[in-house]
C-alpha cells in the first residue's frame, strides 16, 4: 500500500502544530516543533499571505496527515460524511476517529498512529473476539478491543513506555486488563478544537 515516506517532522513544522507522527519523541523536548516553532526549509520563517484556496488546502492536508490517510481515501471519507444525515464536518471527524489505528493511539495502547498500524498488521488484537488486522477498520459503539494472549507482554511494555495523555471520554480503557470498549461515537466537543472542519468542507465544495 502506498504511504508517505518523507521526513514527517517537516509536515508538523509546516503546520506549526504537533501532528504526533513520531511516537514518544513527539512528547519529548526533542520534538522539532518545540525546538524550531517555524516552517521548515529556507523560507520557513518568512510570513506570506495565503490565498483562500491555500488556507482550505492546508487544513485538509493537516487533518489528512494527522490520521495518516492518503488523498483518495480522505476524499472517500468526505464523500461518505456528506451523504450521511447530520453535520458533515463532525461526521467526517467521527469517521476518522473511529478508525482502529486511531482508537489504539488515543487509548494509549501505542505511541503514535504509525505504531498502532504496525501492531494491527502484526495481528496483536481482536475486536469482539475476532482477529482484525486492518488499520482502517471502523469501530462502532459497543465494540471491544482486546489483546491476544501471545501479545500481552509486548503490549504491556508499549503501554508502559507510552506517555500518558488525557483519555477520551467516549471509550472505556482498561490498561491493566488490556481492553478498550467504544462506548459511543465522539461528540464534536470531544475532538481536537484546533481542527477547522469548515475549511475542509469549503475545499471540497469548489
Ligand atoms: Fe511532529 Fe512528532 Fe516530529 Fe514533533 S516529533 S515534529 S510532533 S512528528
Amino acid at each position: 500500500m502506498a504511504r508517505y515516506i518523507g521526513p514527517v517532522c517537516r509536515l508538523c513544522r509546516n503546520e506549526n502544530q504537533k501532528l504526533f507522527l513520531k511516537g514518544n519523541r513527539c512528547n519529548s523536548p526533542k520534538c522539532a516543533v518545540s525546538k524550531r516553532p517555524y516552517g521548515a526549509g529556507q523560507h520557513g520563517q518568512s510570513r506570506k499571505k495565503l490565498s483562500e484556496y491555500a488556507i482550505h488546502l492546508k487544513e485538509k492536508q493537516k487533518v489528512r496527515r494527522t490520521y495518516l490517510v492518503l488523498e483518495k481515501q480522505f476524499a472517500r471519507y468526505f464523500n461518505e460524511a456528506e451523504r450521511k444525515k447530520g453535520v458533515t464536518g463532525t461526521i467526517l471527524l467521527q469517521l476518522l476517529e473511529s478508525r482502529f489505528d486511531n482508537i489504539l493511539f488515543q487509548a494509549g495502547f501505542s505511541a503514535g498512529r504509525k505504531q498502532a498500524r504496525q501492531l494491527i498488521r502484526h495481528r496483536h488484537f481482536v475486536i469482539n473476539g475476532r482477529v482484525v488486522d486492518i488499520p482502517s477498520y471502523r469501530l462502532k459503539a459497543g465494540d471491544e478491543i482486546a489483546v491476544r494472549a501471545n501479545s500481552v507482554k509486548l503490549l504491556k511494555e508499549i503501554i508502559e513506555d507510552t506517555a500518558a495523555s488525557a483519555e477520551p471520554k467516549w471509550m472505556s480503557i482498561d490498561k491493566s486488563g488490556l481492553k478498550i470498549k467504544v462506548d459511543s461515537l465522539p461528540e464534536r466537543a470531544d475532538l481536537d478544537p484546533n481542527i477547522k472542519e469548515q475549511l475542509i468542507i469549503e475545499y471540497y465544495s469548489k
